[in-house]
């Protein structure tokens, strides 16, 4: 806690380690950069992502850019974005999302980009979404619009972290709804949220896009946990 308002306060102090930033360096120290571990899943079908997801959501493709670890410099980027607003490394790193997407060539017939939607209340609370942030960011790489408030949550859910599996998919159901399904007919949308756990919050957006005619479904997240 202490260490979050320090870095809000001076931003000029690596996120994970809080050692001073010196020349280029930008959120992250140059050692703390070194410990990112990258999955490279956009190049690889059948990574731990789509396996994860497979079977519950038909998804075409799917990628998660961090492997997550309590404790590991994922677990500061991710905290930083989701909780403290960090919007330049939101950037950064949606950045790298797109680049490492439009590179693999898996992602190509993207037509739409959506954000996972927070209910609007939390998004009145917190003053934005990390994963409508990170939208922006792949948009700019990859070219592709995105679209907000279509898919949109209709019901407040409790916090996850604290719910098994079991739980965590029965707190899910019949949460997100399409105002306007005619929007994503015929569309590849690519779903975006900043972490994948059990994939409950995947599946409940699936289930409400699903039933739209002729959509196709990618899902990319910032990071994914190991489980
Ligand atoms: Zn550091």
């Amino acid at each position: 806690m202490l260490r979050d308002l320090l870095l809000i306060l001076f931003p000029s102090l690596c996120i994970h380690c809080g050692r001073i930033l010196v020349g280029n360096e930008r959120h992250l120290c140059t050692y703390c950069l070194a410990e990112i571990p990258w999955t490279h899943h956009a190049q690889q079908p059948n990574n731990i992502v789509e396996m994860r997801l497979l079977g519950r959501i038909p998804v075409q493709s799917a990628t998660a850019l961090l492997s997550f670890q309590k404790g590991n410099v994922t677990q500061s980027i991710v905290h930083q974005i989701k909780y403290y607003g960090a919007t330049r490394l939101a950037h950064q790193f949606g950045r790298l999302m797109g680049e490492e997407m439009l590179s693999s060539g898996r992602f190509d017939g993207i037509d739409l980009i959506v954000p996972v939607p927070l209910h609007w209340r939390r998004q009145l609370k917190r003053g934005y979404n990390q994963s409508q942030l990170l939208c922006e960011a792949i948009s700019e790489v990859m070219g592709k619009p995105v679209v907000s408030g279509n898919l949109y949550r209709r019901r407040y859910t409790t916090s996850q972290t604290r719910k098994n599996r079991l739980n965590r998919l029965d707190n899910m159901q019949g949460v997100f709804s399409v105002r306007h399904p005619q929007q994503f007919e015929n569309k590849h949308i690519l779903l975006v949220d900043d972490i994948l756990t059990t994939g409950a919050t995947s599946e409940a957006c699936f289930a409400a896009l699903s039933p739209i005619n002729g959509i196709k479904i990618s899902a990319a997240f910032l990071a994914v946990t190991r489980q």
